[in-house]
């Protein structure tokens, strides 16, 4: 077993918050954090890489990941599935590793009741105003798109209180760092640590 015991950390927030980059400016500097790469059923964007932003399957591939138990949690968000592969996962936390799961709160939801350890941070924009502004301003959405988005965040904001830690995103490195801070309280935890008494005789 290894010495330090391996969590998940969940990241949810709503689309446009920044997510992406935060958590690619998190890892950035933490290169020893790993990053789960989700499967999904929507369409690559053209800066996308397959295997780097996402595995894109067909639907019909996505069904026999869950026939076949491959996910640790799975939903439909904006009309397309995602989900997280459970291999890669399991294996990282076996090996006493951090892994960061960038997911949506069904996901979420999910993930509270199959993993008790996990811990749930909440990223959020400013305001609502601005994150009307950052949507818009990717500019890959079309306007029934937006508004589409807007809605879902204001949904997803309303589970905030199953989560046990926000983060506002006013400036990316700032809201990694935030994040890194609770990474490493929760390292900190004595259950994550069980060998230590033992090694202190
Ligand atoms: P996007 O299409 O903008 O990359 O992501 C849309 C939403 O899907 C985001 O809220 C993102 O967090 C969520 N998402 C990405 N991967 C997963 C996943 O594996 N599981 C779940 N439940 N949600 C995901």
């Amino acid at each position: 077993m290894a010495e330090k015991k391996g969590f998940l950390l969940v990241i949810s927030g709503p689309s446009g918050v920044g997510k992406g980059t935060v958590c690619t400016t998190l890892m950035a500097s933490h290169p020893q954090l790993k990053l789960s790469t989700s499967v999904t059923t929507r369409t690559k964007r053209p800066e996308e890489k397959e295997g780097v932003s996402y595995y894109f399957k067909t639907t019909e591939e996505f069904e026999n990941m869950i026939r076949a138990d491959g996910l640790l949690e799975y939903a439909k968000v904006h009309g397309n599935f995602y989900g997280t592969p459970k291999d890669f996962v399991n294996q990282q936390i076996e090996q006493g590793e951090i892994v960061i799961l960038e997911i949506d709160v069904q996901g979420a939801l999910q993930v509270k009741q199959n993993h008790p350890g996990a811990v749930f941070v909440f990223l959020l924009p400013p305001d609502m105003e601005e994150l009307r502004r950052r949507i818009v301003t990717r500019g890959t959405e079309t306007q029934e798109v937006i508004e589409l988005r807007m809605k879902n965040a204001r949904n997803e904001i309303s589970y905030i209180h199953k989560y046990d830690y926000i983060v506002i995103n006013n400036e990316v490195q700032s809201a990694a760092e935030q994040i890194y801070t609770i990474i490493r309280a929760e390292r900190m935890r004595v259950v994550n640590n069980p060998h230590i008494e033992e090694s202190m005789r």
